[in-house]
């Protein structure tokens, strides 16, 4: 569904430059359910405006669904935006009209004409688990149903992947554990791609695969496999742990954690060893 290949996109404000992100990569297969997670200013957002073609990278490869993003023209774009990606923001104001209904938030975005329309907006927010509120409007609504709503019309179109910046943002814990939910729903019975921003390593838990974006690249992965042990069964909670991997770019280079290199006193340079089919990474030998 995407692959980013050395993805670079850099703003220019005045005589500024900003290197948002700098040589990203990034594989995710169709129906697969993933999590973003980096400090502000890692170049998560950036990265989503990319996948959800409202801005231009500066350089690499970007393709999602097949499609080269570099290549579309203008109006291949807006076509692309209507109908092959759906947004869910952290600000509700940039999903929803205030002085509407739900329902009348859900149809407005949609293709569809007439009566099909209105069936499909309450198919929608029956998905969301807002049947029961179809008919308020938005500002008789909680933030976190809001936010369901904002799902709704993300799906209006009928997308094959949905992109979320910081969607639990701002909502407290038990309501953005529902929405991941929705997301995980979604994910299961629609097949849909899903791709979420979030800060809060807990809810980054809950999909198949998280990656940490440092800096503008990918630096590593975690991924949920099975335990090999057995204890977390007692719990009745489906035995998973997590695994996390480093991320190699094309050229092979690797970002180790500063903690580590401070953990053997690596300053700049390291020695590196194949010993017994592993790569040892070792300080410098003292001068002499
Ligand atoms: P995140 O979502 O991880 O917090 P962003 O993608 O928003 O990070 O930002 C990455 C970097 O790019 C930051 O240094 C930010 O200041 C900069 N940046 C983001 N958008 C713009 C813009 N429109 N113009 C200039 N700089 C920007
Ligand atoms: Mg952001």
């Amino acid at each position: 569904m995407i692959v980013c290949e050395n993805l670079v996109k850099i703003y220019k404000a005045a005589d500024l430059e900003v290197v948002a992100l700098q040589g990203l990569d990034l594989k995710v297969e169709s129906g697969e359910l993933m999590g973003i997670i980096g400090n502000s200013g890692s170049g998560k957002s950036t990265l989503l405006n990319m996948l959800g073609g409202l801005d231009r990278p500066s350089a690499g490869k970007l393709f999602v669904d097949g499609k080269d993003l570099f290549r579309l023209s203008t109006a291949e774009l807006v076509e692309y935006k209507l109908r092959t990606v759906g947004f869910v923001w952290q600000n509700n104001a940039r999903n929803l009209i205030p002085y509407l209904t739900a329902l009348q938030n859900v149809e407005l975005p949609m293709l569809l004409g007439g009566k099909r329309k209105r069936e499909r907006a309450k198919e929608l927010l029956e998905m969301v688990g807002l049947g029961h509120r179809m008919k308020n409007q938005l500002n008789q609504l909680s933030g976190g149903e809001q936010q369901r709503v904002a799902i709704a019309i993300a799906l209006a179109n009928q997308p094959k992947l949905l992109l979320a910046d910081e969607p639990t943002g701002s909502v407290d814990t038990k309501t953005a554990a529902m929405i991941l939910d929705i997301f995980q729903e979604l994910n299961r019975t629609l097949g849909l791609t899903v791709v979420i921003v979030t800060h809060d390593m807990q809810l980054a838990r809950k999909v198949d695969r998280v990656i940490a974006i440092r800096d503008g690249k990918t630096s590593s992965e975690l991924l949920r496999r099975k335990a090999e042990h057995t204890e977390e069964l007692e719990t009745g909670e489906e035995p998973q742990e997590h695994e996390e991997l480093a991320v190699l770019d094309q050229a092979g280079r690797l970002q180790i954690p500063r903690e580590y290199l401070q953990a053997i006193g690596a300053d700049g340079k390291l020695r590196i060893e194949l010993e017994d089919g592993l790569i040892l990474l070792l300080p410098p030998h003292p001068r002499t």
